[in-house]
Order: structure tokens, then sequence, then C-alpha cells
């Protein structure tokens, strides 16, 4: 039997966590549960999972919270513990009962409790980006001196992790990630200045969060998959490529030393990566659709375009840096995808912006969480300053996506 921590239990990869434990209840048990400000869900699945404590961004959630369950009839003595603000998420995730925190809480509020799991030694099935985008070097330091579990969640790591398993690591040459191109593949340059956020948020083929959608269609959220490998498999950036597979079938390939390519595949659904940290290494039976071999199908692999793209070539740069330039490089993204959905700042800007920033904000090596957070906090803060001084260069809607 398994117990559990889910940190952003009410996110995409939250909900399909649970889905996940749904159906194996025999297997797993909730300890905890952890969201921002989605209490209706959050008392749903509290009625479901009965888990022992639940953690909201701050105490008017709790408030609201308490009132879901007052409304839902629950008696008090089944109350879980209510908790809110940031640091009950450490709590939760470093319980002695837990052995397993899943990681999928949005942002840099995640951090500092998936490193407290990790110094505690947990298994962690790891969704958020920050952990190794922002603090890679001391995160990983962490994993290693407590012996903690790191599984993959991201469908392209959780495939890496998959192939990797077929061969010694010595004997490893490559990792080859796969990118779907998002919704701007075929849209001229020219073009993207146009775009509005309701056209990038139609992601052609997953359905995620919006930060990370955004990500999708910028690239950068491959370039964050980039910097996230060379941690977890130990890569330099040099032996990471990004190929363009629009079916997004293929999500991973590692290329040994003899030239043996080994491609992990399957249908877009995050139920099995999840199920696959969880479970590991051991497989069990997934609720997941399967590729229908009988049916003719096309994949196509084409070479990534760095120009239309700069955040993907940026994100190398940066992990070829070293350094606080990856935590900017995140921090300073987040704030003008922010922009961008707010409709303060045109598509192109986003990349603009982050490039900026990471010009403002003096690189450093940070030694821990606090120092991370420091230079987060300062990226950001840089970023806010580019926000406002910019004019906005959206044009009135136009038909870009029409032509794809
Ligand atoms: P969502 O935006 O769907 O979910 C984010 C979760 O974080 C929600 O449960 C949200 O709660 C919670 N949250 C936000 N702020 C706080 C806070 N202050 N305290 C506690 N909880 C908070 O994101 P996704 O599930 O799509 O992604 C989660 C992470 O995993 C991201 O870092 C993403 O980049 C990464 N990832 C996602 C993939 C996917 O397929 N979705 C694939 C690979 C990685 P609420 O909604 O209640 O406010």
């Amino acid at each position: 039997m398994r117990t559990l921590t889910v940190l952003g239990s009410t996110g995409s990869i939250g909900t399909n966590t649970l889905d996940v434990v749904r159906r194996s209840r025999q297997y797993f048990q909730v300890y905890a549960l952890a969201a921002g400000r989605n209490v209706d869900l959050l008392a749903a699945q509290i009625l479901e999972f009965q888990p022992k404590a639940a953690v909201v961004a701050d105490p008017a959630g709790v408030r609201r919270l308490a009132a879901r369950l007052t409304e839902a009839g629950l008696p008090r003595t089944q109350w879980p513990e209510l908790l809110g603000g940031a640091a009950p998420l450490t709590q939760i995730a470093v319980a002695d009962e837990v052995d397993t925190v899943v990681s999928a809480i949005v942002g840099v509020t995640g951090l500092p409790a998936t490193y407290a799991a990790a110094c505690r030694g947990k298994r962690i099935g790891l969704a958020n980006k920050e952990v190794l985008v922002s603090g890679g070097q001391v995160f990983m330091e962490a994993v290693r001196q407590y012996g903690a579990e790191l599984v993959p969640i991201d469908s392209e790591h959780n495939g890496a992790h998959q192939c990797l398993r077929a061969g010694n690591r010595r004997e490893v040459s490559r990792l080859i990630l796969t990118a779907s191109g998002g919704p701007f593949r075929k849209t001229p340059r020219e073009d993207l200045r146009f775009v509005t956020p309701e056209q990038a948020l139609r992601h052609p083929t997953w359905r995620m969060g919006n930060r990370i959608t955004i990500d999708s269609a910028t690239l950068m959220n491959k370039g964050f998959e980039v910097i996230e490998a060379c941690w977890l498999f130990d890569f330099h950036p040099s032996q990471v490529d990004v190929v363009i597979h629009p079916q997004s079938s293929v999500h991973a390939m590692i290329e040994y030393t003899d030239g043996s390519v080994l491609a992990q595949i399957s249908a877009t659904d995050m139920r099995m990566p999840i199920q696959y940290a969880l479970t590991y290494p051991d497989r069990w039976q997934a609720p997941v659709p399967r590729l229908n071999w009988a049916e003719a199908r096309q994949w196509e692999f084409l070479p990534p375009d760095f120009e239309k793209f700069p955040l993907l070539k940026l994100a190398y740069q940066c992990q070829e840096a070293g350094g606080s330039a990856t935590c900017t490089l995140n921090a300073a993204d987040e704030i003008a995808v922010e922009a961008f959905l707010d409709g303060k700042i045109g598509y192109l800007q986003i990349s603009e912006i982050v490039a900026e920033t990471l010009g403002k904000v003096p690189p450093r090596a940070p030694r821990t969480i606090g120092d991370i957070l420091e230079v987060d906090g300062e990226s950001r803060a840089a970023a806010r300053g580019l926000v406002a001084a910019s004019k906005g260069n959206r044009e009135p809607e136009s038909a870009v996506a029409e032509s794809q």
C-alpha cells in the first residue's frame, strides 16, 4: 500500500493522479491533498478520498473549504486537518505516514515542499517544473544525499526514464525529446505578433494548465524540459536534442553508444506516466487508449526552428551558463506569460521580456532554497518592471490560427 500526498490535487496532473488512485484503491491511500483556490473541487476530493490533512493557499480558503464541508454534511469528526498557506505544504510532504509525494503545484510555490520531501528520502513523482528548472543543482544534491527516489511524470522525461531501463547509463550517448510544435508550428514568424491568448491556449494534442499550454506554444516548455532532463539524467545540454513530432506519440528516444535508438511510444494520456511514477519498478494495467497498429498512420520528425522559437535556444544557453540563469529564465517567463494572458503584452514580447530580464538580473550560484527564492523574486520584479514599461504591441484579432 502506498500512502500519498498530492500537491496540486485540483490541477490537471492532480486530478489525473486521483483518477489513478480511484482505479486502484486497494493499493493507494491518500494522506494529504493540497490545492490553491478551487475549494469546491477540493471539498469533493476530501469526501471521496478521506485524507488526514488538506491545504489551501490562504486562511480565507480554509474558511471557504470548511463551509463547503459543512454544506456537504460531512460530520466534523471526519474532517481532515484544514491548513492554509505555504508552510503546511512542507508539513504534509514530510509527514512520516507518507512514502510518495506527487509534486504537481504549478510554479515556484511547489519547490520548498518538494525539496523537503527529497530531504526525507521520499519517492517523488515529479511534475512541477520549477523544482529542476529553478533549483536543479540544490534539489539533485538533496536527492542524492538523502536517497530520495525521483520518478518524472512529464511524459517526455517519463519516456526517457523508461528507455534508460534498457541499458547501462555508461552506454548512453544522447537523449532526444519530442515536441508537438504547438499551435503555431506552421504559422509564419511575421504572423506571430497577431496571436491572441485564445489561439495560444489551443494546444493540438494535450489538455493542460494555462501556463504550460502557453509555454508549449512558445517552445519554452521544451526548453524547460531540456534543462530538467540534464538534471534528471545527468546530461550536458549538448547531449539533449529536440525534435518536432506533431503526432505526440513518441515521447522520448535514447540513443545508445552503438547507434541503437530506443523510443517510448504511447497515447497522449497523462495517467500512464503518473501511474508509472507511483508503481515503478512495476507496471500495472493502465486505463489509457491503446495505439491501433492496424490503422494506417504517419509520424513526422522535423528539426525545431530556433529562430522562430527563441526561448528554446535561450534555455540551452541558460543551462550551459549554469548557476541562477535558469531560475531567472523561469521566473521571467511566468511573469511574461501572465502578462500575455492578461492582454498586457503581445505574444512576441514574451521572449523579449524573458531575454531582457536575463540581462538585468546578475547571475549567481544559489546554494540553498532560500537563495533560489531570492533570485526568483528579484527576477520577477525585473520582469514586472519590463512589462509595466512595455507599450504592449498587441494587434487586433487576426485570422492567424485559421491558416494552420
Ligand atoms: P494546473 O494549473 O492544472 O494545476 C496547478 C495546481 O497547483 C492546482 O491544483 C492549483 O490549485 C495548485 N496551486 C496553485 N497555487 C497554489 C498554492 N499557492 N498552494 C497550493 N496549491 C496551489 O497545472 P498542471 O496540473 O497542468 O501542472 C502542474 C505542474 O506540472 C506544472 O508545473 C506543469 O508545468 C507541470 N506539468 C504538467 C503537465 C500536464 O500534462 N498538465 C505535464 C508535465 C508537467 P487550484 O487550481 O485549486 O488553484
